[in-house]
């Protein structure tokens, strides 16, 4: 019978057999009752402009603190979030929370100049139908200027290229920027760079990971950074984990950089203590 119930489930949430069924169900209940109990933290990765060194934006991620496993990656449950739907409740926890630190940093730290601060959207949130209307509102809850909040989204969101354009210029009317995250390595045309209303691109670290001894990647990564510069976006390389991948990006002209060789993804209050001592 609960075999039965299983395959049940399973029909109905997997497409490609991902998840086994068993774990299926349980990964369900534990993803709702961590969002309840508040397990779930972010962390926050510094980007920086290449040429002048200066700190100039952050990236939240988001962690798993789960009581029994400790920190679980979000590679581990976002993709299974995003099947079932709960990355709908958790992105929005995501964004309040991102934007309540901005303006604690910002009341705080504020150094005379304003950080960025990039919040990842999944392709599925484009459906919910009032995800403008929810981030407006996060923004006024919070503090959060938009001008100084960024929303990656992926190439997957050209699968529907005319919700994408229609919410994109709505984000972008209300004061937030846009990038392209991943860039490279989803299978979109690249027309979509011409409508939507993109500020900055993020090459993919696949690039940037062989970028000293792979000639492939050098010439891909030079291609994408004269792309941007020619569509007037701004480019950013992620991934950077040697002082010879950052020298080869600031060769090709690259605007910025994050990675681990620039920083690690670290807590609030390592970031605080980076805004300070810098
Ligand atoms: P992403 O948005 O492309 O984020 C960059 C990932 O690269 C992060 O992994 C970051 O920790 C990692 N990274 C940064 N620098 C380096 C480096 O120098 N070397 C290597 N090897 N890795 C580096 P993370 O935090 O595990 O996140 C993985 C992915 O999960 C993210 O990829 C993003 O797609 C997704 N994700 C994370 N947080 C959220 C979220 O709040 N919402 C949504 N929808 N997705 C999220
Ligand atoms: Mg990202
Ligand atoms: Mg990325
Ligand atoms: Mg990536």
């Amino acid at each position: 019978q609960a075999k039965k119930q299983g395959e049940n489930l399973h029909q109905f949430y997997v497409k490609e057999n991902e998840y086994p069924a068993s774990e299926h169900v349980e990964l369900y209940r534990n993803l709702r009752k961590a969002l309840d109990n508040n397990e779930f933290v972010l962390v926050y990765q510094p980007q920086y402009d290449i040429e002048t060194k200066e700190f100039i934006g952050i990236e939240a991620l988001i962690r798993w603190n789960h009581p029994e496993k400790g920190i679980i990656s979000p590679l581990q449950f976002i993709p299974f979030a995003e099947e079932v739907g709960l990355i709908v409740p958790i992105g929005k926890w995501v964004l309040h929370e991102a934007c309540k630190q901005w303006r604690l940093w910002m009341d705080h730290n504020y150094l005379g100049r304003t950080l960025k601060m990039s919040v990842n959207l999944s392709s599925r949130q484009m459906y919910e139908p009032d995800l403008i209307e929810l981030i407006s509102k996060i923004l006024n809850e919070t503090g959060m200027d938009p001008h100084f909040l960024e929303i990656e989204v992926t190439e997957s969101i050209t699968m529907n290229l005319d919700r994408a354009t229609m919410l994109l210029s709505k984000l972008k009317g209300i004061g937030v920027s846009i990038s392209i995250d991943d860039f490279g390595t989803g299978f979109s045309s690249l027309a979509y760079l011409k409508n939507f209303p993109i500020d900055r691109i993020k090459i993919d670290r696949t690039f940037i990971k062989d970028l000293s001894n792979d000639i492939s990647d050098q010439n891909i990564v030079k291609t994408i950074i004269a792309l941007g510069i020619n569509l007037n976006l701004k480019v950013i390389a992620e991934g950077v984990e040697s002082e010879e991948q950052l020298n080869l990006l600031r060769n090709y002209g690259c605007h910025e950089a994050q990675g681990y060789f620039l920083g690690l993804p670290m807590s609030a209050g390592n970031i605080a203590k980076i805004i300070y001592t810098e």
